[in-house]
């Protein structure tokens, strides 16, 4: 298994490409903005950032939303009209 693939080193995606062929030395992931000349070659790594990613993405979308782990409170002591 030897393929050069490249990686986001910020979110592992596969999805990066050089900012412009003349800067060759420069990549960019389109998946999450990241622009510079450090890129993961490491399938295993990019797969663990990936995971990481991923789930602060989930975080940072389930902050507005109420835990699951919580139960309605409200519910519980009602005032009674
Ligand atoms: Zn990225």
């Amino acid at each position: 298994m030897k393929k050069s693939v490249k990686f986001c080193p910020n979110c592992g995606s596969l999805n990066i490409k050089w900012v412009n062929p003349q800067m060759w030395s420069i990549w960019k992931c389109w998946d999450c903005g990241y622009q510079g000349a450090v890129v993961l070659e490491d399938g295993e790594m990019a797969d663990k950032i990936r995971e990481k990613f991923l789930e602060k993405i989930k975080n940072e979308f389930a902050d507005h939303e109420d835990k699951p782990g919580e139960e309605n409170k409200e519910d519980e002591d009602k005032p009674g009209e």
